[in-house]
């Protein structure tokens, strides 16, 4: 029973179709743009989505050797945050026109921080956004776009019938429909995670009319039927059901299993993220601004039809394999990462006390910091290659570490934690990790990410497994697990604790060299 999973990425849409054992019969794959009108600003026009979703699903047909006829649902998973707008034209075409009242604002878009800071002062502050709708405003979230989109482009707003997120935009060329999932809605800041539901408090507080608002669902529930036009273009059976799926953090979840209590995923791709399974929705509310909203409560996307499901606590590190590759493009150009990670793993652990911060890009977790800054500490004469690689190893791996205590700070059980991304391939990295977490790592067989999250969500949306968690045990297992080595892990215990402090007595500098720098390009 071949099941689609759709993956709209932010430089290329993924598709594949898997097996009901979970087995990978084909995969397609078609790029795009981001298009960046000014400084600071990322845009994408949905409609080179849909474009790359007719060009990629021939490839994977092809692959799998199947017929368009074969496929038996379709789930989807895409980035985060983007703001599509469709005008009523649009809207009453049901998917048979694509056109947009603008190009989407990308979860990476940074022009909306004026908004953000409106957004957290007219609640009452960051701690009462937290409480309502899970998360700080930042400014790739959604809310702040539309906001940004009223107050400079009037005409366009007033013009606004539905908005929606990337993925829901397929589903409507798909299926006419507007409709939405309750992850992908948690970075929306509209959305009240604990109710599941729209925010009637913050839809109210900033005049957004439930009207524009997608329907909701979970995430393994059918949201509609592929119309005779989208068949059409795509060779696929009209009724073929879709499934509402969810955003590419919760759909890469699921595809990597972590469906229940105490498991986590940390993937070390050019970010970090920590992805932890939450029975209830906690929420990271510190007692100051900077210890509060560190972390995004989601809802997960375990949920069907007739069994809502829970949540997720997600923290993310900016330049995290990202550092890695800086190091390496810098320092020894042209080596591959598996000779370079073997010199590095030749010398002691702690580097001979040398120290790295990883925060190339700024940071958001540990640290809520767009100023923060990278740095070597402790460096001496007696120092080599592999002791500045060295450090940029476990100086992110410490970073992730932290996350991962507040996470456990937050109150999510911790117990093993499945490893993701292109910094799981090396052992050496993965058992640091072990150390570092201080619980079991473990690989899965499934490295297809989001897509095929979306895919099993398929499954779970027309009956072929009877809920998420059923899927995840035929589809996904471990094929490796490292446990956390005591004596070892204790070598790492003062050069963390040195490391903690690093950040707060920085701070100041780094501002200041921000300022050399920005002066300097004057
Ligand atoms: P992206 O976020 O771009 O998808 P990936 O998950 O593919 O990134 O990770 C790429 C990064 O993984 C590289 O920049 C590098 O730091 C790291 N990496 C690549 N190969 C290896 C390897 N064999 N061992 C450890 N790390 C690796």
């Amino acid at each position: 029973m071949p099941l689609l999973g759709i993956d709209v990425g932010t430089s290329s849409l993924k598709v594949v179709i898997a097996s009901e054992s979970g087995e990978i019969l084909g995969e397609g794959v078609s790029e795009y743009p981001v298009s960046r009108p000014c400084s600071g600003w990322t845009e994408q026009d949905p409609e080179l989505w849909w474009g790359a979703l007719v060009l990629a699903v021939p490839q994977a047909l092809a692959a799998a050797s199947l017929r368009a006829s074969d496929i038996r649902a379709v789930g989807l998973s895409g980035q985060m945050h983007g703001s599509v707008l469709l005008s009523r034209a649009t809207v009453e075409s049901r998917g048979v026109q694509g056109a947009t009242i603008r190009p989407a604002l990308l979860w990476n878009d940074q022009r909306t921080a004026s908004q953000c800071e409106r957004i957290e002062s007219v609640v009452g502050g960051r701690r009462a956004l937290v409480e309502l709708v899970g998360n700080a405003a930042l400014t790739g979230f959604t809310l702040p776009k539309l906001l940004w989109v009223r107050e400079h482009e009037p005409e366009l707003a007033a013009r606004i019938a539905s908005f929606m997120l990337p993925k829901d935009y397929i589903g409507f060329r798909l299926t006419g429909v507007c409709a939405t999932d309750v992850g992908d809605a948690s970075g929306t800041l509209l959305l009240d995670p604990e109710a599941r539901a729209w925010s009637d408090r913050v839809l109210g507080l900033f005049g957004v009319e439930r009207e524009i608002l997608p329907s909701l669902h979970e995430s393994g529930e059918v949201i509609g039927v592929i119309t005779r036009w989208a068949a059409e273009q795509l060779g696929l059976n009209p009724d073929t059901p879709v499934i509402a799926g969810s955003g590419d953090n919760q759909a890469g979840a699921i595809g990597a299993g972590i469906v229940g209590t105490g498991q986590v995923l940390a993937t070390l791709g050019t970010s970090g993220v920590i992805y932890a399974h939450a029975d209830r929705p906690r929420r990271d509310a510190g007692e100051t601004r900077s210890s509060t909203g560190r972390l995004h409560t989601m809802c997960a996307a375990d949920g069907t039809k007739s069994q809502p499901g829970s949540w997720s606590l997600t923290g993310c590190m900016l330049s995290a394999a990202g550092s890695l590759q800086w190091a390496r493009d810098t320092i020894a150009p042209g080596v591959p990462f598996d000779r370079l990670i073997d010199e590095a793993s030749s010398v002691e652990p702690c580097a001979r006390g040398l120290l790295f911060m990883p925060h190339l890009a700024g940071e958001r977790c540990p640290y809520p910091d767009p100023a923060a800054r990278g740095a070597w500490i402790g460096l001496t004469a007696r120092h080599t290659r592999a002791h500045l690689i060295r450090a940029v190893i476990e100086g992110i791996t410490m970073t992730m570490a932290q996350i991962l205590d507040i996470v456990r700070g937050a109150g999510v059980e911790v117990r093993s934690v499945r490893l993701g991304g292109g910094g799981a391939r090396s052992r050496f990295w993965r058992e640091l990790q072990a150390d570092l977490y201080g619980v079991p790592v473990a690989t899965t067989n499934t490295e297809q990410g989001p897509a095929f999250g979306a895919a099993m969500l398929a499954g779970v949306g027309i009956g072929v497994w009877p809920d998420v968690a059923s899927a995840a045990s035929v589809c996904v297992h471990e094929s490796e697990r490292i446990e956390p080595e005591p004596v070892r892990a204790q070598r790492y215990s003062p050069a963390r604790e040195a490391f903690a402090g690093l950040h707060a007595g920085l701070q100041d500098t780094f501002r200041s060299l921000g300022d050399i720098d920005r002066e300097s390009q004057a």
